[in-house]
């Protein structure tokens, strides 16, 4: 049966759903973005960046509490969150490209993927806060970052 439908050009990884990061378990949502042992790691080098102690979380709503706990002050805390938020766009936009287009990334590509995207986020966060204010509103970096993680949100509930 495999080796008809791959004589027939489908990929076996599209019949199956297995998660393009291990290519092991079943592709869903919580282990794609969470319980994969390379997102866990990737996930480690994220809050390493940040000086953040990581743990290991099963699902959305457990990394979600893990990052707004996290012992960072003031604005930073808004960076940090845009940050978080980046590193889990990249990781689909990752997945996407490896599913879809066959490409190959490594746990370096992703993590500079991640820093690159949280750097535009940043500098777009706060090119809109100087626009607020200017027009009188009190619209925050943490404005932006809600919006992005709605974004991210709808797109894990999309996968299941
Ligand atoms: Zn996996």
């Amino acid at each position: 049966m495999k080796d008809f439908l791959i004589k027939r050009g489908v990929k076996i990884q599209d019949i199956l759903n297995v998660c393009p990061w291990c290519n092991r378990e079943q592709e869903r949502a919580d282990h794609v973005f969470f319980n994969c042992n390379f997102i866990a790691g990737f996930s480690k080098r994220i809050f390493n960046w940040w000086d953040v102690g990581w743990k290991v979380v099963s699902n959305f709503e457990e990394f979600y509490s893990l990052c707004f706990k996290a012992k960072i002050l003031g604005s930073c805390k808004s960076l940090w969150l845009i940050a978080i938020v980046a590193s889990c766009w990249s990781i689909w936009l990752a997945r996407n490209e490896m599913v879809f287009e066959n490409k190959v990334l490594s746990m370096d590509t992703l993590i500079f993927h991640s820093k690159m995207t949280a750097l535009l986020w940043v500098r777009a966060a706060v090119e809109e806060c100087r626009i607020q204010e200017r027009l009188g509103g009190f619209v925050c970096i943490s404005a932006v970052f809600l919006n992005r993680l709605q974004q991210v949100g709808a797109f894990l509930h999309m996968d299941g």
